[in-house]
């Protein structure tokens, strides 16, 4: 984060604010962690702060201390708007676009508000006057301690916030193993367990919190993975029909696309999810090493994310959509295979 950002931060958080917190539609642990995290440490230095999330999220993270509070904007509509319409500021985490967070971006273009963005995603727009936006960075929540210290707070990271910014470094780094992960990463970690951060205790609330049902769509998931071994791919499909037999739940799906990857060689994992409700399929991608999913998201799936991990979407069947990836990929054939 440049000085010009920070000092701008500094000034306005002097007084009292009225803050509201977003995260992106169907927010993830670093998501929540990140804006759980903000919150405390915004409501713990005067300010008056709320979360509004664009729609719900998976159960796994709803122990995080200060959940009971969020706003889900899809349900709680009317008081979401008033927070949004009364807000000075706002806080816009792990996101970089107004279009991640589906219906809300409407309200929030309408509001005066200044707005702040901390984010590790490619390619920011530019809705937020103060910025801190690093692609380098493990996780939004690794980004929040730093703005914490530079703010001069990191005395007042107390064990809530601790266990709220682990949480989401640990999901955002797949347990510390993705390339991002560096040895600031660890201190910062080390930091937050030394003030409170349960390590153990949130590994478990997070990965062990099965259902036996989405061990079975796992197994489904597994049984539909098709290996092209000689673009060093994998995808996988899970249609509504399959979602619906194994009783799917929100999160269900989340980490499977990575399995693809525990495959010796393979280096482009896909997973293909149908929606017959919002009549798209959900696609996830993910790489390891050069190959970035981004750009392949970005150009043939309208959706984008990191180098390594990306998200998109298809408006064509699962037969459709699966044909049309096969055959783009002759053309990055150097690339997965070099
Ligand atoms: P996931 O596959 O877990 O949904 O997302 C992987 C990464 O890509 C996350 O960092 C997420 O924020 C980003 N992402 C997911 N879907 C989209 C999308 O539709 N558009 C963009 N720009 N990023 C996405
Ligand atoms: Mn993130």
């Amino acid at each position: 984060m440049n000085l010009k950002d920070i000092n701008a931060l500094k000034a306005l958080l002097s007084t009292p604010q009225k803050i509201v917190i977003v995260p992106h539609k169907n927010p993830d642990g670093d998501a929540i962690g990140s804006t759980l995290g903000v919150c405390h440490y915004l409501q713990n230095s005067g300010h008056k702060a709320t979360i509004v999330s664009p729609n719900d999220y998976p159960t796994f993270l709803k122990w995080m201390p200060g959940n009971e509070a969020i706003l889900n904007f899809e349900k709680e509509n009317y008081q979401a708007k008033d927070r949004i319409k009364e807000a000075t500021v706002v806080f816009t985490l792990d996101f970089n676009h107004l279009g991640r967070i589906g219906q809300m971006q409407t309200i929030l273009e309408k509001s005066n508000a200044t707005f702040v963005m901390v984010d590790h995603h490619q390619a920011p727009s530019d809705y937020a006057s103060i910025m801190y936006s690093d692609v380098s960075m493990s996780s939004t929540c690794e980004m929040v301690y730093n703005l914490i210290e530079y703010l001069g707070g990191i005395d007042q990271i107390n064990a809530d916030i601790a266990n709220c910014l682990y949480t989401g470094i640990m999901t955002d780094t797949g347990s510390f193993k993705f390339a991002t992960t560096t040895s600031r990463t660890h201190e910062v970690v080390a930091d937050l367990i030394r003030k409170g951060a349960k390590n153990t205790q949130i590994h478990h609330n997070i990965y062990d919190s099965n259902r036996p049902s989405r061990l079975h769509l796992l197994g489904c998931a597994l049984k539909n993975m098709v290996i092209l071994k000689e673009y060093n791919t994998v995808y996988i499909t899970l249609s509504q029909d399959e979602l619906d037999t194994f009783k799917y739940q929100k999160g269900d799906t989340e980490g499977f696309v990575n399995y693809g990857l525990t495959l010796e060689g393979i280096r482009f994992a896909v997973i293909f999810i149908e929606n017959k409700e919002e009549g798209i399929l959900k696609i996830s991608l993910r790489s390891v090493g050069d190959f970035s999913v981004n750009e392949f998201s970005r150009k043939h799936f309208h959706g984008g994310g990191h180098d390594n991990a990306a998200g998109g979407k298809s408006d064509d069947s699962i037969e459709e959509t699966t044909a049309y990836f096969i055959g783009l990929l002759e053309n990055y054939k150097d690339q997965l295979t070099a």
